[in-house]
């Protein structure tokens, strides 16, 4: 017997024939002997409406309002479930996040989670076997009042909630069957993976596969849950499906765990990147400090920022990357702060893609970043800005090429074969 968290996203939930495919995948658990303890979604759609509704009630809102709002979508799943498993002969009772309590920070409409006194949910496995059906996406904030985790929160309070009550596996049941060695919308030949490690989820998750949030796998990471992906369009009782060890999906756990570990196990890629960049900056202490302070406080999220020696000693190039919707409001900021900092021109372009090939072998392997460079130049893609970490190397590029880039990539490591 173990204890599991299954989380549902909205298209699994979507309506209530839906829902009961989902009962049917909690029953199967439960009649195995584990405790469960599900996490859901609103039904697909539905935070957008209520989002939409919102802003039609007033363009700007009282946050807490927003979180009273649009926390409801999860309220109607969750009793709808509850109520479902009923029916099926399955103990199960709804919670939302205020009476389990999840206690979240203030920062209604993104907040984050502190605790959860999941005391009683664990007490009523014992003593009732009953099933916890927990609104996903919400808490209650020090000030008493409903919060919301942010779009795509129901992840986070899933993986939340498993570390929580100690559980052995999280599911994250969505649309698709895994994570994937890159789109399959882009390479038909792309690979689901049987397990990839936090790290490398992280930056999948960061560079734009949209699976899981990516705060959900920061916390995976912090608390080592045991996370998989996996599908909730599969018939629930087909053969396998309840395997406790190796459920069909992709496993994402401490690298240690993955015995064959590739070189490279995926290559993502972002659209819609901008790039500006200042020459001939004032080459002195602090103007880093002056480009970026003010951009930092608009909220303008800055990534690959590259910045040259300067052959005289006294200007520099400066490049950087910002998503393309943010490009007017860097621009205007940047021309606003040429008081402080002297630079000849400021150049930007858009459209631009950031594509990155990711793996932790690379700690370990030279000649990896060399390989991407020439497997593009063969291709007659230009490189107009890299970047790497540790395990990851990002090149940014025009969008025309992002399927051509992502596809040279995808075969020059291999990850098409078996
Ligand atoms: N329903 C919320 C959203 O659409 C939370 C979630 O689905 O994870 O963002
Ligand atoms: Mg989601």
């Amino acid at each position: 017997m173990a204890r599991l968290v299954l989380k549902f996203g909205g298209t699994s939930v979507g309506d209530i024939d839906r829902i009961r495919n989902v009962a049917r995948h909690v029953k199967r658990e439960v009649d195995a002997g584990h405790d469960v303890a599900v996490v859901v979604s609103a039904m697909a759609g539905k935070t957008n409406e209520l989002v939409g509704w919102c802003r039609n009630a007033s363009p700007i809102h009282d946050a807490r309002e927003y979180d009273a709002v649009v926390a409801s979508g999860e309220q109607v799943t969750a009793g709808l479930l509850a109520i479902t498993l009923q029916a099926m002969g399955v103990n199960a009772r709804s919670w939302q996040g205020w009476q389990i309590p999840i206690r979240t920070d203030g920062s209604h409409g993104a907040a984050r989670i502190q605790a959860i006194e999941a005391d009683d949910i664990v007490r009523r496995f014992d003593e009732e076997k009953q099933v916890a059906v927990v609104a996903g996406f919400q808490g209650i904030a020090p000030d008493n009042r409903i919060a919301t985790l942010g779009r795509g929160g129901s992840d986070t309070s899933a993986v939340a909630m498993a570390a929580a009550i100690g559980a052995d596996r999280c599911d994250i049941y969505t649309d698709v069957d895994g994570v994937y060695t890159t789109d399959p919308r882009i390479e038909p030949k792309a690979r689901r993976m049987s397990k990839i490690s936090f790290e490398e989820m992280l930056e999948m998750a960061s560079l734009g596969a949209k699976v899981l949030q990516v705060r959900s796998v920061e916390l995976a990471m912090v608390h080592k849950v045991r996370t998989f992906v996996r599908s909730s369009f599969e018939d629930p009782d087909a053969p396998g499906m309840g395997d406790f060890e190796n459920p069909p999906g992709t496993l994402i756990c401490d690298e240690d765990e993955i015995v064959e570990q590739q070189v490279v196990t995926g290559i993502a890629y972002s659209r819609d990147e901008a790039q500006i960049s200042l020459r001939r900056v004032e080459d002195r202490p602090g103007v880093a400090g002056a480009i970026f302070g003010p951009l930092a406080d608009a909220g303008v999220n800055v990534d690959m920022i590259v910045q040259n020696i300067s052959e005289s000693g006294d200007a520099t190039d400066m490049t950087f990357t910002v998503p393309s919707g943010d490009l007017g409001k860097a621009t205007a900021l940047l021309e606003k702060a040429k008081g402080e900092m002297r630079y000849d021109a400021l150049q930007s372009s858009q459209g631009l893609t950031k594509v990155s090939v990711i793996g932790i072998g690379m700690r370990s392997h030279t000649g990896v970043a060399a390989t991407a460079f020439k497997a593009l130049a063969a291709r007659g893609i230009n490189i107009r800005a890299i970047t790497t970490s540790e395990i990851k190397i990002s090149i940014l590029i025009d969008g025309d090429y992002t399927e051509l880039a992502v596809r040279a990539l995808h075969s020059v490591y291999g990850l098409d074969k078996a």
